[in-house]
């Protein structure tokens, strides 16, 4: 398949999708889903809930950076799980709107940002959840809340969080990468045109 360099706007969804189905089976640490069961249900969610096209795309895509050693961009030091959030902004940026790479971004910023300015939602965390929230820092602090509300895309990122802890489920049906992979194009092409 394509290194990160040599994607384009032709391979970048069939990239993505090869990515799913070779890896997609591999353990989402701690959780009793597979990451592309993770990602599927979030898409699925926000699809059965009518979100926009880039909630749903960003949903499915937006711990596609977990697999950083398949973009042929990273060093051998990096741990897999390292910055995963910007590994996957980065390799997205080039083809896909930036309400999109923005969900996928700061979904992690997002989870310490709610910690933060909704107290109920800390309950809804997982185990593992919680868990790796101490190793990225906690919840924000008041300056990090004010600095993180500027961005334009705050209320997609926040949804998209709210996906990614809903998508957490041992038993639930979705379709597979390839029902999302015209939706994933048509963003795409419009992007790029
Ligand atoms: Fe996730």
């Amino acid at each position: 398949m394509a290194r990160y360099d040599e994607l384009t706007t032709k391979n970048i969804v069939p990239f993505l999708q090869d990515i799913f189905e070779r890896r997609g089976g591999e353990e989402y640490l701690g959780e009793p889903v597979t990451m592309a069961e993770h990602m599927l249900q979030g898409a699925k969610l926000a699809e059965d809930g009518g979100q926009d096209e880039e909630i749903i795309v960003a949903a499915l895509l937006h711990d596609i950076g977990h697999f950083t050693s398949e973009f042929g961009m990273f060093t051998m030091d990096d741990t897999e799980d390292r910055h995963h959030e910007d590994a996957g902004a980065e390799i997205l940026e080039r083809f896909l709107p930036s309400v999109v790479t923005d969900c996928v971004r700061y979904h992690v910023e997002a989870k310490r940002y709610l910690c933060a300015t909704k107290p109920e939602y800390f309950n809804r965390l997982s185990e593992a959840s919680v868990h790796s929230l101490n190793l990225q820092g906690g919840p924000m602090n008041a300056d990090e809340v004010a600095a993180f509300e500027k961005n334009p895309n705050l209320k997609a990122i926040i949804k998209v969080r709210y996906l990614d802890e809903a998508g957490k489920k041992a038993d639930m049906e979705t379709p597979p990468f390839s029902h999302y992979a015209p939706m994933v194009q048509r963003l795409v092409d419009a992007h790029c045109k």
